[in-house]
């Protein structure tokens, strides 16, 4: 047995068999009648049904009601002006910039965009548009309008944007980049002009339109965005032999409309673990925090970044893993496709998923997105989906890409009710997580492998140094992270030594925290700039982006102005880079510099 392919199989047994979908169903049918919107009377009485559950069980728990910065789209409106003006449906985004409500008119222009084509697109970087003069315009394009492309049109000029959505339904969305709510480094990143959606149809008619002479068209919106307090759910299940030692499992309670498979089922996932793992807490030697967001879909997850930073220092020290749980059990999700987890997690994900499905699994770096609050902290990660549509299905339904509900296109729309969640996926999808957690719960040594995680990090650093040729060595990290990863070599084979010893023998606690320390330097360079204590924005944020200059290194002429400049930032983040990843392997070795 290798240290990620730990498990106890007579504790799995007893433990993961006494999940049943009673529980999770009966959460679902309450759910599928609330709207459960950050801080609304609907999502506190999402919040009461939890915790009424969580006492009748004898489970401790906390509800917090941090104030936070929240953003409900409102009612938006948008017609064509003239004689044979009409109007159409469309809908504005949290975090839009309102007109409250009085109409705007102005001259219609458009620009050609693209729909995403997966997931990683849907979140990732502004495309900034640079081709034509804007100013004045109402800019229709493709697109969901959501994440970074609200800022797309930043300097432009134009007055607001209406993002054409793929399909018959609108979605819904959020448009800042500012991991939950702002601090001074994160203020502004916020779109500066009113974004609208409209469906497809109804878009296609208004381009049409534009093909025969100019169109006016006037718009409004509204968009209630304020301080408010939102509840953050927190239940506690100690560990009965290293009780400092813990895992955060979370998933988000508020929702777009009834939001049944984004994320009833999560919240559901979540009860029916907190329910068993309570009746075995004698079985669990760390300890199990289970924590149920407000304020993902309408504060860009400020409830779990508010738990980051109120928690910080506990979670630094002490967190062994974050499990994210968002839309589990979805309809027709049927395959493992695309999850997500650090590196060092990867092999202890895929063989629980294996030894629950019986399915392989193929999976990646989590995106910068779904309340993975927790990664400038530097901590290891597995899972946020988990079941997914297979591509032939999705293709075959003439779906587009969305960004969760297991691809189901009813995602962030009004249609996400009860029919999208399935009974014997869910139930298999809350025995993964359940394993999963149970390994990482109970193994002596935590079977996350940061050798995985220095290797990809030097594969990423080989990718940057490809790119720029000659231009910059990377050879110092590259060295470092090798010497880093034999240093880590020694500590798995002394910690192999130990097996047959308890959790909390000392020279085991001392190796799990040295992983711990281990995942505080790779995570944290491996995922974040802005800093340990600080948010990166809510945007595709590439490898190791301190070294990430290199992509726009690889485009600039040797000798140049911008080739000084990024030369000159590229040594200084190598120097960062270097110096962590000495540091790291100098306390594995036992030294102080
Ligand atoms: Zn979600």
């Amino acid at each position: 047995m290798t240290i990620s392919s730990w498990k106890d199989e007579a504790t799995e047994k007893s433990i993961v068999g006494a999940i049943t979908i009673d529980e999770p169903w009966r959460l679902i049918e309450k759910f599928s009648t609330l709207t459960r919107l950050s801080g609304s009377a609907d999502e506190a009485e999402a919040v009461k049904y939890i915790t009424d559950k969580l006492s009748t069980w004898g489970v401790p728990h906390t509800v917090h009601h941090p104030t936070c910065l929240i953003s409900l789209p409102g009612p938006s409106t948008l017609r064509t002006v003239g004689e044979n003006g009409r109007s159409f449906t469309v809908k504005t985004s949290s975090f839009s910039p309102s007109t409250d409500g009085k109409e705007v008119e102005a001259e219609l222009a458009y620009v050609p965009g693209a729909q995403a084509a997966d997931i990683g697109d849907l979140l990732g970087a502004s495309r900034p548009i640079e081709s034509r003069d804007l100013a004045g315009k109402v800019v229709i394009t493709e697109g969901l309008g959501i994440a970074a492309r609200g800022m797309d049109f930043a300097g432009s000029g134009a007055v607001a944007a209406i993002f054409i959505n793929p399909g018959e339904r609108i979605h819904e969305g959020i448009t800042t980049t500012s991991w939950g709510s702002p601090d001074l480094t994160s203020l502004g990143r916020v779109p500066e002009i009113p974004i609208l959606a409209i469906n497809k149809p109804e878009g296609e008619e208004l381009k049409k339109l534009l093909q025969s002479g100019p169109v006016k068209v006037a718009f409004s919106n509204q968009v209630d965005t304020g301080w408010r307090e939102i509840p953050v759910t927190v239940a506690e299940i100690k560990g009965s032999v290293v009780p400092d030692e813990f895992i955060l499992l979370h998933g988000h309670l508020d929702s777009w409309h009834v939001g049944i498979s984004d994320n009833a089922v999560g919240d559901a996932t979540l009860l029916e673990i907190a329910r068993v793992f309570w009746a075995n807490r004698d079985k669990l030697a760390r300890t199990l925090r289970i924590a149920w967001w407000s304020g993902h879909s309408h504060g860009r997850y400020a409830g779990s970044t508010w738990y980051a930073q109120t928690f910080a220092l506990d979670l630094a020290a002490n967190c062994v893993a974050h499990v994210n749980c968002d839309s589990p059990g979805c309809r027709f999700a049927t395959e493992f496709r695309d999850v997500a987890w650090t590196a060092e997690a990867a092999s202890l994900a895929q063989l629980a998923i294996k030894d629950v499905s019986g399915q392989d699994s193929s999976g990646d770096r989590p995106l910068r997105a779904g309340d993975c609050s927790f990664g400038n902290l530097g901590i290891s990660s597995y899972f946020m989906g988990l079941s997914e549509m297979p591509k032939e299905v999705a293709r075959a339904k003439g779906y587009h890409s969305v960004g969760g509900s297991g691809g189901n296109i009813e995602w962030h729309t009004e249609a996400d009710t009860i029919e999208l969640a399935d009974k014997d996926i869910l139930l298999q999808d809350i025995k993964i997580y359940a394993t999963a957690l149970l390994r990482g719960l109970n193994a002596p040594i935590v079977p996350l492998d940061y050798r995985d995680a220095v290797r990809e990090m030097i594969a990423h650093i080989h990718g940057y140094q490809e790119k720029v040729g000659g231009k910059f060595d990377f050879a110092p990290s590259l060295n470092a992270a090798d010497q880093l990863n034999e240093a880590i070599d020694r500590l798995y084979a002394y910690a192999e030594s130990l097996s047959g010893k308890t959790q909390n023998d000392p020279a085991v606690q001392r190796v799990n925290a040295l992983q711990r320390m281990l995942a505080r330097t790779l995570v944290t360079l491996s995922y974040s700039q802005d800093g340990r204590f600080r948010q990166d924005p809510a945007r595709g944020i590439p490898p190791v982006p301190e070294l990430s200059p290199a992509n726009e290194m690889a485009n600039v002429e040797e000798g140049s102005d911008q080739f000084y400049v990024l030369r000159n930032d590229l040594t200084r983040a190598q120097n960062d880079v270097v110096w962590k990843l000495t540091q790291a392997k100098n306390q594995l070795e036992g030294k102080v510099l």
